[in-house]
């Protein structure tokens, strides 16, 4: 789908695959896919020059509620993905993402730290709205908010 990054990493589902479940995404998804790939993972790989890990990409419908994603999934639209960078600390990860965002050399919809596991990731065609958030479970629900809390260089 680019330089970097296979069809089947973009669609990655450790769910999908331990339940073997069908999880190939539908055309528009891989435009999606192809677009977020090209134009938010290949410039942030380029940055860090190390490789970027998807722990979660493309989900279809059924396995998005399997996985307790949202409703609205960006991941069933192949326009979001969830990522680690083995080998950099995934605040510092986090906090390198943003750093191109305020320099402008780069354009996200919304880059998430979520539960101090992954960052999630998305890009859509128009108006992506740059916006920064921390993600954490309270009560068993999924509580988005500020990420002004983080320590900007950890
Ligand atoms: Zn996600």
């Amino acid at each position: 789908m680019s330089e970097h990054f296979s069809e089947e990493e973009l669609s990655h589902s450790e769910y999908a695959i331990r339940h073997d479940l069908w999880n190939k995404p539908d055309k528009e998804s891989l435009e999606n896919l192809e677009r977020l790939a090209e134009q938010v993972l290949e410039p942030i790989r380029k940055e860090i020059t190390r490789p970027i890990y998807i722990t979660s990409g493309y989900r279809t419908k059924e396995i998005n509620s399997s996985v307790g994603g949202s409703p609205n999934s960006q991941h069933m639209k192949g326009q979001a993905v969830d990522t680690v960078c083995p080998g950099v600390p995934l605040l510092q990860y986090y906090n390198r993402i943003k750093r191109m965002v305020a320099l402008n050399e780069l354009i996200v919809d919304q880059v998430i730290f979520e539960f101090g596991n992954w960052v999630h990731i998305s890009y859509i065609s128009s108006h992506n709205r740059n916006e920064f958030l921390i993600a954490t479970k309270r009560s068993g629900q999924t509580v988005y908010m500020s990420d002004s809390i983080l320590p900007e260089n950890p």
